[in-house]
């Protein structure tokens, strides 16, 4: 059987590339982003009532990685990219129908556009279908998994001399909290496991408008070096 999905509206994200989004949603709750309803679905009708729901599960598309041949097996990045697992076993981004679901933070409700936090979607995602968390239904006491029992471990984040206020002064101009995105997101350690980078290798990630860069000066310390008008 074949079925033809539609989107109901398209993710507008601080996120304007894959790298350095956190693995969840919730991670980052500074994560900010508005889903823009596309037509029937931008009038006041289609959000009707959910100024009473505090989260929203989003079924969305892993559009930048849609793949045509399907896998079997996955090697999360979890697990360090190098052991590989059933993809049903992960909540790795390819899959066979390219179908990722988040619970995310309702910040506002307008007719058109849902204001959305502690997002882990990428700029431009399309989603699918919007239901509300329901507390009674959604939060199972005494689950577990145990791949995933807990929140990966956060890294130290420092900030150099001028990259601290470069931040607090973007930050500004957005109207966002940028700072607090920055420690959230680099706090998840962005790079892939199984690296090892020298000291003067640096790394850097487009949150919003701006450029975010940093190095690790020591293995599980990051300093960030600049924060700068992309
Ligand atoms: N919470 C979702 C789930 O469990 O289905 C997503 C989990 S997935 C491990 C999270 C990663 O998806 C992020 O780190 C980001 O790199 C990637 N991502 C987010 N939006 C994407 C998109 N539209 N296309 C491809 N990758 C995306």
């Amino acid at each position: 059987m074949q079925h033809t999905v539609t989107p109901v509206g398209i993710i507008r994200s601080c996120f304007k590339e894959k790298f350095a989004i956190p693995r969840q949603p919730q991670l980052a709750p500074a994560a900010r982003g508005v889903l823009e309803l596309l037509p029937p679905f931008d009038q006041g009708d289609a959000v009707e009532g959910l100024e009473q729901v505090s989260h929203v599960w989003l079924l969305f598309l892993f559009h930048q990685a849609l793949e045509d041949k399907p896998r079997l097996k996955v090697r999360p990045p979890r697990l360090g990219g190098n052991k590989s697992m059933g993809v049903f076993a992960t909540r790795a981004t390819h899959r066979p129908n390219g179908i990722g679901q988040s619970v995310v933070r309702l910040e506002g409700v307008e007719p058109g556009r849902l204001l959305l936090s502690g997002i882990d979607l990428l700029d431009g995602t399309p989603v699918l279908d919007i239901k509300p968390y329901v507390p009674y239904a959604d939060s199972i006491a005494g689950a577990s998994n145990q791949m995933a029992n807990q929140a990966p471990a956060a890294i130290a984040v420092q900030w150099g001399d001028n990259a601290l206020p470069q931040a607090r002064e973007h930050a500004l101009r957005l109207g966002e909290p940028l700072v607090e995105l920055i420690e959230q997101c680099l706090a998840q350690d962005p790079r892939p496991a199984y690296q090892v980078p020298p000291a003067e290798r640096v790394y850097g990630v487009k949150f919003w408008d701006v450029q975010v860069r940093w190095h690790y000066p020591q293995p599980e310390v990051i300093r960030v070096l600049e924060v700068v008008k992309d």
